[in-house]
C-alpha cells in the first residue's frame, strides 16, 4: 500500500482523507500519532526531513535526527507565536497543540511561504493534533492509572512488611518474606541484606538469596567491614549512597577503586539503608539475565522500601530484644521463685529438724526411766521420717547377744535377744557406720555377695537405714527404721536424721550407764565406809577398854583394887579447889598405918601379907559411903578421903569405926590375928593448896599416933605443928 498523498485543501481526495484517518484512527499512542503525522509531513510536496520534537526533554525525538543547534533554535522560535520560519524559508517549526509541548521541524527543499504554508500546516495537521491531543490524554490517564497502581502496590508492600515485622516469624522467614514482596514490585530473585553496626565497625549479613551463589552469607556471623573494602556494598555503607548499573558502569560510577565479588554479568541496584543519614544497612537486588534493567524508578522504590524495611528491622529487633529481656527476667524470676520455693520448704525442713534435735537432746538428758526415753525418741523421730518400723539394739554385756531394749513394727512390739548373727544389724555393728539400702534390690546385693546373711523375722525390708551407736570409739549398738512397702523409703536426709538421734540416744545410754555405775560405785564406798567406821569403832573401843584399863591400872593399886596415891591426890586436889570456891565447906584425910605390918610379912610370908592386905581393904571400904573414898597409898599405908563433913568430928567418927573394924580377928594363914592400925586425920579447908600439903598433915598426925603407942588415931593439930605458920594445926591425939 503506497503512502498517501498528503492531502492539500485543493488536492485531498475523499479517498486520501479518509485513508489518513483510517491511519489515525489506528494509531493508539501519542507516538503511534506522532509516527502518522511525520508521514504526514513527509507526503508533503518539497518536504525533505521531519521531526517530531517533545519539549519534556525525556522523550526522544521522532523522525529525521535533529541537531543541538536545531532543538535552541526551535525552542527559541516557538517562545512566540508557536510558529517560526527560518531565515532561508526552507525550515519551520510549528506547535502542533496550542499548550502541548510537542512542535514538528520540518526542512523543505525550497523557501515557502509563511501564510501559505500555515494554511496548509493547520488544515492538514488538525485532525491528527485533535488526535494526538486525546492520546497524549489518554497516555497521561494511563500514566496516572499504572502511577495508582504502583502506589497501591507499594503502600500494599509496605504494609506486608509491616506486618511481617510484626509477626511471629523468624528473622530469617520474615527476610524470606520481605524478599517476596519486594518482589511484586520489581525482579527480586537475588537478593541480599545486610545491616552495619557503626559502633563496632562490622558488617552481618541478615539474608542472602542468590540463584547463582548458594553461599550461605548469613552463617558468616559479623565481619569487619574493611573485609569488604572497596565492594559495591562497602561504597554503599561507607558513602550512605546507592549504586545502580553494571559493573562496568560502576567503576565511573564510584570514586575508589571497585572491586567486585560474585558473578559477572549482573545488574547491580543497591541502596543504603539510612538512620539520620548514616547508613545502618544496605538492600540491594542484582539480576545476571543480560535484559534485566534496572530504573531510576525501581532504584527510588527500593530506597523507599529500605528505609520502612529498616524500621520494621529495628522494630523487630527491638520486640525481640524486648522479648527476649522478658524471656530472660521472667526466665530469672521462675528461676527465682523455685529457689525461694525451695529455700522456704529447706527451711520449713530446717526448723522441724532443729525441733526435733532439740527434743532429741532434751530427752537424752531427761529424769525418765530407760523405757520411757525409747519410747518418746521413737516418737519424735517420726516427726520427721517414717518410723512405723523401728528398733533400738543394744551389744549385751558378754558380748555374744543382740538385746531389743526396744522393738517396734507395724506387725510386733518386742523382740527377743538372739545370739550375734550375721545381719544387717550386726554388719552396722561391724563397721561402725550407717548403713543406708535404698531398696530390696540393694539388701538383696549384699546377701549376694555373703556380706550378709538377713536374719529379718516376718517380711523382709524393702528399704532399711541403720545407724550405730557409739560411746567414745565403742560401738554399743544401733538404731534401725526400715519400710516394709515399695511407697517409703530412706535418703541421705533421713540418714543425717537418724545419725543424730542415734548420737542422742548414744549419749542417754551412756549417761544413765555411769550414772548407774556412779550409784554402784557410791553404794561400793558407803559399804565400805561403814565398814571402815565399824572396824574402827571396834578399834577406838579396844582403845577405850585399853586406855581405861591402863587408867585405872595406873590410877589403881594392882593388889587391893584401890585407887592408889595418884588418884587420890587428883580428888583431893579437885575438892580442894571446890572448897577454895566454897570456903565455909570442909573435907577430911584420913591417913592409915597397919601396926607391926612387917612381923605379918616375917611371921606368915609375903603373899600372907598380900593376903591380909586385901581383907583390910575389904573392911575399910565397908567403914565409907559413896562418895567417900578408900586408897591404898604404898605398902600397908591406906588413906580415907571424906569429901563433905560438917565438922571434924565427923572425921573422927570414921577413924573410929575403922579402928573397930580392923581389929576385928582376921584369919590368914591359918592364924587368927588381930590387926589395929593407926590413923593420922587432917581436916582440909580453902586454905590448904595442894593434896601434898593435906597428905603431909595428915601424915604428921599419924606420926603423932604411932609415936603415942600405935592403934590409935591423931588429929592433926594446927597450932602445934611445926613448921605450919599459917595457922593450920598439928597432929592431936583423939582418945579412943
Ligand atoms: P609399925 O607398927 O611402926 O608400922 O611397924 P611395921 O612393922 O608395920 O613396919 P612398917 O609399917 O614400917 O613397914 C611396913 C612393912 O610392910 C615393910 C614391908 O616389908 C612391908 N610391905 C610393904 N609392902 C608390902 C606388900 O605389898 N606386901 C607385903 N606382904 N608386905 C609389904
Ligand atoms: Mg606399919
Amino acid at each position: 500500500m503506497s503512502e498517501p498523498r498528503a492531502p492539500t485543501p485543493t488536492s485531498a481526495s475523499a479517498a486520501e482523507l479518509l485513508a489518513w484517518q483510517r491511519r489515525l484512527i489506528g494509531a493508539d499512542s501519542p507516538a503511534a500519532v506522532g509516527a502518522v503525522i511525520l508521514a504526514l509531513a513527509a507526503s508533503l510536496p518539497g518536504c525533505e526531513k521531519a521531526s517530531l520534537l517533545w519539549r519534556d526533554g525525556a522523550t526522544p525525538t521522532q523522525g529525521a535526527a535533529v541537531t543541538p543547534g536545531d532543538v535552541v533554535w526551535a525552542r527559541e522560535g516557538l517562545a512566540d507565536h508557536g510558529f517560526c520560519l527560518s531565515d532561508d524559508r526552507r525550515r519551520v517549526v510549528w506547535r502542533l497543540l496550542s499548550g502541548q509541548p510537542i512542535a514538528l521541524l520540518l526542512q523543505f527543499a525550497s523557501g515557502q511561504q509563511e501564510h501559505a504554508l500555515r494554511m496548509v500546516l493547520e488544515s492538514h495537521f488538525a485532525l491528527a493534533s485533535h488526535h494526538l491531543l486525546h492520546e497524549l490524554e489518554l497516555a497521561g490517564l494511563r500514566e496516572s492509572h499504572q502511577q495508582v497502581e504502583r502506589s497501591e502496590k507499594l503502600q500494599h508492600a509496605l504494609f506486608s512488611i509491616a506486618d511481617l515485622a510484626g509477626s511471629e516469624l523468624d528473622m530469617s522467614d520474615m527476610l524470606r518474606g520481605i524478599q517476596g514482596i519486594v518482589g511484586t514490585l520489581l525482579y527480586a530473585e537475588n537478593f541480599f541484606l545486610l545491616r552495619y553496626d557503626p559502633e563496632r565497625d562490622t558488617v552481618r549479613f541478615l539474608y542472602y538469596a542468590d540463584t547463582e551463589n548458594d553461599e550461605r552469607m548469613e552463617d558468616a556471623g559479623e565481619t569487619p567491614l574493611e573485609f569488604w573494602n572497596g565492594t559495591r556494598t562497602w561504597h554503599l555503607l561507607t558513602t550512605g549512597k546507592a549504586l545502580m548499573g553494571r559493573n562496568e558502569s560502576l567503576h565511573a560510577l564510584v570514586e575508589a577503586p571497585l572491586r567486585i565479588l560474585g558473578p559477572e554479568y549482573a545488574y547491580w541496584v543497591g541502596v543504603p539503608m539510612l538512620r539520620d543519614g548514616q547508613a545502618r544497612g544496605a538492600l540491594v537486588v542484582q539480576s545476571y539475565l543480560k535484559d534485566t534493567i534496572y530504573t531510576t524508578q525501581d532504584r527510588v522504590l527500593l530506597e523507599f522500601v529500605a528505609s520502612h524495611i529498616l524500621t520494621a528491622l529495628e522494630r523487630r529487633q527491638g520486640r525481640d530484644a524486648l522479648e527476649q529481656q522478658v524471656r530472660r527476667r521472667t526466665q530469672e524470676l521462675v528461676e527465682a521463685n523455685v529457689a525461694m520455693q525451695g529455700e522456704v520448704v529447706e527451711r520449713q525442713r530446717a526448723e522441724a529438724l532443729q525441733t526435733v534435735l532439740f527434743q532429741l537432746a532434751q530427752l537424752a538428758t531427761a529424769e525418765i526411766d530407760e523405757d520411757s526415753f525409747y519410747e518418746q525418741v521413737h516418737v519424735v523421730v517420726g516427726r520427721l521420717l517414717n518410723a512405723e518400723n523401728f528398733f533400738i539394739a543394744l551389744i549385751s554385756e558378754d558380748c555374744q547377744h543382740l538385746d531389743f531394749p526396744y522393738y517396734v513394727d507395724t506387725e510386733t512390739r518386742g523382740m527377743p535377744s538372739r545370739p550375734i548373727g550375721h545381719g544387717l544389724s550386726e554388719y552396722v555393728l561391724r563397721t561402725a557406720t550407717p548403713l543406708l539400702l535404698r531398696q530390696q534390690s540393694e539388701i538383696d546385693a549384699l546377701s549376694g555377695q555373703g556380706v550378709v546373711v538377713p536374719q529379718h523375722v516376718g517380711q523382709p525390708a524393702t528399704c532399711w537405714l541403720g545407724v550405730p551407736l557409739l560411746v567414745g570409739d565403742e560401738v554399743i549398738g544401733l538404731v534401725t527404721v526400715q519400710s516394709l512397702v515399695d511407697t517409703v523409703s530412706y535418703n541421705e536426709a533421713d540418714r543425717e536424721l537418724l545419725s543424730f538421734a542415734a548420737s542422742q540416744i548414744a549419749n542417754s545410754i551412756r549417761r544413765r550407764r555411769s550414772a548407774a555405775s556412779l550409784q554402784q560405785a557410791k553404794m561400793q564406798l558407803e559399804q565400805r565406809v561403814e565398814e571402815r567406821t565399824q572396824e574402827l569403832r571396834t578399834l577406838i573401843a579396844e582403845r577405850e577398854r585399853v586406855q581405861e584399863q591402863l587408867r585405872h591400872q595406873v590410877m589403881h593399886d594392882a593388889l587391893t583394887g584401890l585407887p592408889n596415891r595418884g588418884y587420890l591426890c587428883d580428888r583431893v586436889d579437885h575438892l580442894l579447889g571446890v572448897l577454895k570456891r566454897k570456903p565455909e565447906r570442909r573435907c577430911a584425910l584420913l591417913y592409915l598405918d597397919i601396926d607391926h605390918f612387917k612381923s605379918i610379912n616375917d611371921s606368915f610370908g609375903h603373899l600372907a601379907g598380900d593376903e591380909f592386905l586385901k581383907m583390910i581393904s575389904g573392911r575399910l571400904q565397908l567403914c565409907v559411903r559413896d562418895p567417900d573414898l578408900v586408897a591404898r597409898l604404898s605398902g600397908d599405908e591406906f588413906a580415907i578421903v571424906l569429901e563433905d563433913i560438917e565438922a571434924p568430928a565427923s572425921a573422927v567418927n570414921v577413924a573410929q569405926r575403922v579402928l573397930k573394924a580392923l581389929h576385928e580377928p582376921l584369919q590368914t594363914a591359918g592364924e587368927v590375928l588381930e590387926p589395929s592400925v593407926s590413923i593420922g586425920i587432917a581436916i582440909g579447908d580453902h586454905r590448904y593448896g595442894s593434896s601434898d600439903e593435906l597428905l603431909h598433915a595428915a601424915d604428921t598426925a599419924l606420926y603423932r599416933a604411932k609415936a603415942s603407942g600405935r592403934h590409935r588415931f591423931e588429929m592433926f593439930d594446927q597450932v602445934h605443928a611445926p613448921g605450919l605458920d599459917d595457922g593450920r594445926a598439928s597432929a592431936s591425939e583423939v582418945p579412943e
